[in-house]
């Protein structure tokens, strides 16, 4: 493995507000969770920094609002080409500050140019409607509005992504913006809403504020002006989001934690549910809302297929995410992460659960500087730690059940609803069986997913609202009913 060595000059990011670049009140240090150096310096926006942010945004929203649809297409557009023509060094950072082997971090940084494609074209198709009345004079048109202010506020596991999820279709509709990145990875973010500001987007459209949640993140979402919350991040968290929202009567879309079940059949086709398996609970090193969070797999081919999964898992490799040849999985992002990966761990040891590889820290040579875990493949039974909560690490429990309808009772025990995978060769019974499964989506024979196309919704404590495709433009837009009597004298 090449070694990594922290860059020459730090990163530095600053803030954008009322289009203008602004030093935080502070700073901070952004660390390498590959190697625990300091990488770059992060802006700490002071109070007055995220009122004076929201402030911009409100001025510039009733321009922006009023621009034509398809000239904030055209910005739109122009931001996307920005992302890619700094796409090398974003995905750089990004794997400095988050830790993804860099070929993920390209793969994020073009999903979000991808998303704001999509929204550019999205922004045009504003629809109302006209509704017949009961009077030949009487009209009745229904259109779609612009909220006002939103905030964005974002996450560490896919920080430029899922940012761009938000900022997009929140532009396309109409809305200004505030942008609040997580601490832990803030530098790619407060770089493309630099540049957004660069490729000509109006001054105060949007903006950028930094900090923690606590106070940079809870001042934005309380704010008076603020009409719009767009929260990813964990259910604790958005649970106090909705609270904070209900004072001010603010429009709320939550995109929370997720604990996904995979139901492997007796029918499956094996290597696809083999491999799948392994793709979605060891990428981005299990830190995905919708990574494999326990796995129900039919008696019948419960051995076979744990061993194989063992097996692949057992040859991932890990490593630094700039390293060449890169490795399979990058560290954990933070060091409570890594904390909670090897509670969840201990709890599976407790009670007896197989730990059929891995089941540790990677300490060997340059690992040990960094939060490196092994992947691990868990046997056990549904009362593991891991099989209840969230683990967000390269751990992935299997669990022995008889037959469909116990897998599908047990994938919807938990409150969370998110992503459920299911694999079988029988489509109508996978049909029949997608419709009982209490979850946003469902895959079936696949793990693709959170694609810009897409609508993405987490049930039950997973979220609130839709992010992606049409109906994540909708979020950003209000309907006003408007009423005509044309019969006066
Ligand atoms: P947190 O809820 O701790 O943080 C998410 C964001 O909210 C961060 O920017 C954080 O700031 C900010 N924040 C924290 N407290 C407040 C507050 N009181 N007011 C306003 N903002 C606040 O989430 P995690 O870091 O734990 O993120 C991981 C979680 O995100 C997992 O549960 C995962 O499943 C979920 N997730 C969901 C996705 C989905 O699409 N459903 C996608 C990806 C992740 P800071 O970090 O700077 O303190």
């Amino acid at each position: 493995m090449t070694s990594q060595a922290a860059p020459q000059t730090l990163i530095s990011g600053s803030l954008v507000i009322a289009g203008r670049a602004v030093a935080g009140a502070a700073a901070d240090e952004v660390t390498d969770p590959a190697t625990g150096t300091v990488i770059g310096i992060a802006p700490v926006s002071s109070d007055e920094q995220v009122d004076d942010a929201v402030q911009s945004a409100a001025q510039a929203f009733g321009p922006w609002a009023a621009l034509p649809a398809t000239k904030r297409s055209a910005h739109l557009t122009a931001i996307a080409s920005w992302i890619r023509q700094h796409a090398a060094d974003l995905a750089t950072t990004l794997t400095l500050e988050q830790g993804k082997p860099r070929s993920e971090a390209v793969g994020e940084v073009d999903a979000a140019a991808k998303a704001f494609d999509y929204y550019a074209a999205e922004a045009v198709r504003v629809r109302g409607e006209t509704i017949p009345t009961g009077s030949p004079t009487l009209r009745s048109v229904a259109i779609r509005q612009p909220m006002g202010v939103a905030a964005a506020i974002g996450t560490w596991n896919y920080p430029l992504g899922i940012m761009a999820w938000k900022i997009a279709p929140a532009l396309a509709a109409g809305c200004t913006v505030v942008a609040k990145p997580a601490e832990q990875t803030p530098l790619t973010v407060l770089a493309v809403v630099a540049g957004a500001a660069d490729a000509g987007l109006p001054p105060g459209v949007l903006n950028s504020v930094s900090g923690t949640g606590a106070e940079a993140g809870a001042r934005l979402a309380s704010h008076p002006l603020v009409r719009k919350i767009s929260f990813t991040g964990g259910t604790a968290t958005g649970r106090r989001l909705l609270h904070m929202a209900a004072d001010d009567i603010k429009s709320v879309t939550l995109e929370l934690g997720g604990h996904s079940p995979m139901i492997v059949l007796a029918d499956a086709p094996m290597d696809l549910a083999v491999a799948d398996a392994v793709k979605r609970s060891f990428r981005n090193a299990g830190q995905l809302c919708n990574s494999v969070n326990r796995v129900f797999v039919q008696r019948s081919v419960a051995e076979q297929f744990t061993e194989r999964v063992t097996e692949r898992a057992a040859k991932l490799t890990l490593g630094h995410g700039l390293a060449d040849p890169e490795p399979n999985l990058g560290p954990l992002t933070t060091a409570d992460g890594l904390a909670r990966v090897e509670a969840h761990v201990a709890d599976a040891r407790a009670r007896g659960a197989q730990i059929r590889t891995g089941g540790s820290r990677a300490t060997d040579g340059e690992l040990a500087g960094g939060l490196f875990y092994q992947p691990t493949v868990v046997v056990g039974d549904g009362e593991l730690l891991m099989a209840r909560e969230e683990t967000f690490g390269p751990v992935v429990p299997v669990i022995v059940v008889e037959d469909a309808d116990e897998a599908v009772a047990r994938a919807n025990s938990l409150d969370a609803g998110l992503v459920s995978y299911l694999y079988t060769r029988d489509l109508r019974s996978a049909t029949l069986l997608s419709e009982r499964l209490e979850f946003g989506t469902v895959n079936v024979n696949n793990v693709g997913g959170g694609d810009v196309p897409f609508p993405y919704a987490g049930w039950k404590h997973s979220g609130l609202g839709i992010e992606l495709s049409r109906a994540g433009m909708e979020e950003y837009l209000r309907v006003k009913h408007i009423r005509t009597e044309l019969g006066y004298q």
